[in-house]
């Protein structure tokens, strides 16, 4: 399928078990899925539901027990690791609810070490850092250390981190959850301008205001799928 057609995720009967005997734990229980080019998702369950486990595998941070999943194209199940480390450096941004920063470390710094473990070139890392920064509105802060910004900055940093290889996923799993609602707000109208410009990002998190700004929100129980509803960002946007 061309790269403009071809689903970004699709996932087929995953199933995640944990342990063995006794103390086996079913995480997922076939969960089956496709998300298209430019969605908005948000994933919602209770704790324990399976989030985490999914959003693991979907940025191939762990294997399903079993089940397939091709990402923008490519079946990653055969993959050994070091293929499955470039797939994931070259394709997917992942934002974590505690930012992940490095700390002593500027801002720039922090947003161009994804270019260089892909080996991007000096003028061109300096290029796309640069404009990371600016789209997340911290060319003026690029020269602070972490432990000198926000938590809200903080977080926007990662975000510039996450996006700047142009990944075809952007990942966050509970990227508010430790944002007062002065920055939540701030990183959630991030994410809406990043999905206005054609990003497909999956969000996880367990708050109603959070999925609300997402076109689509998946619930899970139990490691299976609740339900799944596209809302429509007419119906989302400024509609609180
Ligand atoms: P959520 O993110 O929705 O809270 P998780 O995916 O973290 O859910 O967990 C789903 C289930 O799998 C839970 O019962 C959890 O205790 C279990 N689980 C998660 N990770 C592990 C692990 N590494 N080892 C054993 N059990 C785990
Ligand atoms: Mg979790």
């Amino acid at each position: 399928m061309p790269p403009a057609t071809r689903p970004v995720i699709d996932i087929r009967a995953l199933v995640k078990r944990y342990g063995h005997g006794d103390t086996e734990v079913h995480a997922l229980r076939g969960v089956s899925l496709t998300v298209e080019r430019g969605e908005y998702v948000a994933v919602m369950g209770a704790s324990g539901s399976g989030k985490s486990t999914l959003m693991h595998i979907l940025g191939l941070l762990d294997a399903p027990t079993s089940g397939t999943y091709r990402l923008d194209g490519t079946d990653v199940n055969g993959l050994d690791e070091g293929a499955l480390g470039l797939v994931r450096n070259r394709r997917i941004g992942f934002v974590f609810q505690s930012f992940n920063l490095i700390p002593r470390t500027t801002a720039y710094a922090n947003v161009e070490l994804p270019l260089t473990y892909a080996g991007v070139k000096a003028p061109e890392r300096r290029r796309r850092t640069a404009a990371a920064l600016a789209q997340v509105g911290l060319s003026d802060r690029a020269d602070h250390l972490p432990n000198q910004l926000s938590g809200g900055q903080q977080q926007r940093v990662a975000v510039a981190r996450a996006l700047v290889t142009s990944p075809a996923l952007l990942l966050a799993d509970e990227p508010t959850g430790n944002l007062d609602s002065r920055s939540t707000s701030d990183v959630l109208d991030l994410f809406d301008r990043l999905s206005d410009l054609g990003r497909t990002i999956v969000l996880i998190t367990h708050e109603d205001d959070v999925a609300a700004r997402a076109s689509r929100v998946i619930r899970l129980r139990d490691g299976e799928i609740l339900s799944d509803t596209k809302t429509g960002p007419e119906v989302t946007r400024g509609a609180a």
